[in-house]
Parts: structure tokens; sequence; C-alpha cells
């Protein structure tokens, strides 16, 4: 088989909301003349497509993760898309997730021949390392990139996982405007409310990390990242609640990190921080955590889980908090939004056809009434509890949209 390989692919070095195919950072590249495979500094790879004529679209692609799970990025409707996720890709997971995507396009033939071919490269690159004449360089990428099978990248996502003794099952939604890529640090396990409803949390009390661990994490994941951790400028505070931290240790593991990670000469520009945070966690902040957060080297996305602001459906999902306290936090969100320039608190909803009428008026109270303005700071996003009535979930996310006066996304459930 022909294999034409390109050692330094020079990708975008600023995430960017385009409707075109982008991909980040630094990249090698072996064409075949079915498939583009782009490899990470490591040998990994990382964007898969197919350029045959069966390909769906010439702007779709296949990315694979840290936690070794492939998405399928879809252009579909771009404006459509864009106006639904606040990003012109609908990304298509192989676990299951709180979709409402029409088709899976995992099924499709096309997509599945990519991935096979995938699997069967490492036996192309040896044939073709005996018989083709390559660089000591090309030879030394191409036996990396053999070496990283199928099995082989499983391991590594099991390593990673082990290193931060726990997998990284949801990644926040601001996260999308780094495309996901996220280094993950587990500051603190476990959460403060157990709500029933939800899929992600562990059964763990919420507990901090000791700094001891957090430091072995980072140096463990400077390894683990090798290379291709120059790909990076963004880090995930895990896991559910790292707010409850308290400022000293977010402010301390977010500067180690940033040390440790060298995120000041990252390839990408900037950089940032994503946390989770809870109702309780947020409202005992006191502003000098803010005041700190927005002078930390990042620029910020604190996103906290509010799920409704309607006492009869907070407990029906289970969420021991009165309806007072969350609506409290979403007042304070927006204060903190506008007093700090380099750090923004989002709010996340649950959305379901079966959640009582109080909590799609509680909504739509909040993101219209609530406030006298509009701000394009503070993002409210809804997160669909399960795909059933997609069509009348749409619409009635549609009608809340158009007169939110913050910016109102949906946010599909996605893993590292
Ligand atoms: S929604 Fe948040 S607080 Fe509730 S169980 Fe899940 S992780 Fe814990």
């Amino acid at each position: 088989m022909e294999i034409d390989l390109k050692l330094n692919v020079s990708g975008a070095t600023r995430y960017d909301k385009v409707s075109y195919p982008v991909h980040y950072g630094r990249l090698v590249q072996i064409t075949t003349s079915g498939h583009c495979f782009q490899f990470n500094l490591n040998g990994e790879i990382k964007y898969l497509q197919g350029t045959g004529r069966n390909w769906p679209h010439p702007s779709e692609w296949l990315k694979r993760t840290a936690g070794n799970h492939w998405v399928y990025y879809d252009s579909d409707s771009y404006n459509q898309v864009f106006d639904y996720l606040g990003e012109y890709y609908l990304p298509y997971f192989m676990y299951p997730s709180n979709h409402l995507g029409r088709a899976n396009p995992f099924l499709e033939a096309s997509v599945q021949e990519a991935l096979s071919a995938f699997r069967g490269l490492p036996g192309e690159l040896r044939d073709a390392l005996e018989t083709d004449h390559w660089s000591a360089e090309e030879k030394a990428f191409l036996l990396k990139a053999i070496a990283l099978d199928d099995r082989k990248l499983a391991e590594r996502a099991a390593q990673l996982a082990a290193l931060l003794k726990g997998s990284v099952n949801v990644l926040p939604p601001d996260s999308r405007h780094v495309d996901y890529d996220c280094i993950p640090l587990n500051i603190a396990d476990g959460c403060l409310y157990h709500c029933s409803f939800c899929r992600v949390k562990s059964n763990q009390n919420f507990q901090v990390r000791s700094p001891g661990n957090i430091l072995e994490q980072l140096l463990k994941i400077r390894d683990f990242y090798g290379p291709d951790l120059s790909n990076y400028n963004s880090l995930f505070l895990g896991r559910h609640d790292a707010l409850n931290c308290g400022g000293e240790m977010i402010v301390w593991a977010a500067l180690q990190a940033y040390e440790l990670l060298d995120f000041k000469r990252s390839y990408l520009e900037e950089s940032f921080l994503f946390l989770f945070g809870s109702v309780d966690s947020f409202l005992k902040s006191k502003d000098r955590l803010f005041e700190s957060l927005n002078q930390l080297p990042y620029r910020t996305y604190l996103n906290l889980g509010l799920e409704s602001a309607d006492q009869e459906t907070l407990d029906l999902l289970g969420k021991p908090l009165k309806v007072e306290k969350v609506e409290e936090a979403f007042l304070r969100l927006s204060e903190i939004n506008r007093k700090y320039d380099r750090l923004e608190v989002t709010a996340n909803f649950v959305i379901d056809l079966k959640l009582p009428t109080g909590h799609w008026e509680a909504l739509s109270r909040l993101s219209q009434e609530f406030f006298p303005h509009y701000s394009d700071k503070g993002v409210i996003y809804l997160s669909p509890l399960n795909p059933v009535g997609r069509r009348e979930l749409l619409t009635r996310f549609q009608q809340l949209k158009i007169k939110s006066r913050r910016p109102l996304y949906l946010y599909l459930l996605q893993r590292l």
C-alpha cells in the first residue's frame, strides 16, 4: 500500500468556532489511498478521516480522545447545530450519552471501514518499513505508531484512569471552548448531594485529595502526556465539585499544574481552567476566592449544577436543595460574571418532558425575567435527561432560547 508520511503538520494554534474542519496542535500525518490518519506527538492516533467518495462528508471526521473514545464530528446543518450547542459540529459518541441527534454515524459502513483501516494500519506500516526508504526520524515515528495499536491505546487510557485514581466520566460543558482537550487533575472525590437522577456520580462522600497526591498525579500526568503535552493549554480540576476544596487548594493546584505541565510554552495560545461547583460550595465561597481565580494565568470557567428552580422537580430529581438557594446561586453567578473579566460562571439545568410544568416555568422565569438586561456571559446549559420526545424537547429549547437574556445551549454529556 502506498503511504505518504508528513512528520510536521501544523494545526491551528488557537481554539476557534469555525464552520470548516479544523485540527489543533502539531501533528504527524499518514495518508493512504482511502484514509487520512493524524497522530499526536506521541504517535497516538488523534484524527481520522475517509478520503473516498463513501465518506459521509468531506468536512466531517473522527477524533480519538485521551480516554480512548472515538467521537464523530457531524457538520449536519451548521447554523442549527450552532444554535443548539454554540459549536459548529455535532459530536456523536460510541458510549451512551444524552444525545438528541437523529442518526448514529458509527453505524455507517464508511466510518466502520475507517476504524478498521486504523486497526489494520500497524500491519501496513510494518510492510512499508521493510520495502520503502525512510529517514531515521520517519522510521522512529513509524515504529511508535506501529506499537500504539488498538490494544495498546486501550491500555494507555486505563493507565491514565489509574494514575488519576478515577476515570473522567464527564467534562464540564464549558470545555467545548477547547474542543474538550483538557488535561484532567483530580483534586477531590465524591460530591455533596448524591442526587438520585445523576448518572455520573460516584458513591463516595466529598473528600479533598492531599497535596502529595495532587503533586504525584501531576508528575505522572507529565510523563504520561510526554512530548504531546505541548499540544495542551487547558486543565480540568476534577471531579464533581472541585470548588468545594476552597480557594487556597484550587489556586495552588492550578498554579502547580501551570508550571509542571508547562502551559506557558504550549503550542496553543492562552490557557484555560475548568471546574465544577455545587450550589453550597458556590454560596459559601468568599469574594476573595473569585478574585484569586480571576488573577490566575488561566481564563477560568466554573460550571454549577443547579438542575432546577422548581421545588417539586428538585424533590423528584432527588437533589436535596431548596429552591431559594438555587435562585440565590443564580443571582450571585450573574454578579460574579459582571465583576470578573477572566472568570465565567455558568449554570446547568436538566430538561425532560416528564418534568413538572413548574420546572419549565422556572426555566423561563430564570432565563427571561430574572435579569433586566441581556449578557453574553453566564451561559445556561440545558442537559436532556433522556432523548424521548426529541422533537418536542428541541422545540421547547428553541422557545426558551429566543427569549433568553443569557446564552442558552444544550449540554451533551461528554467524557474525556
Ligand atoms: S448532580 Fe452533581 S451533586 Fe448531584 S450526584 Fe451528580 S455529581 Fe453529585
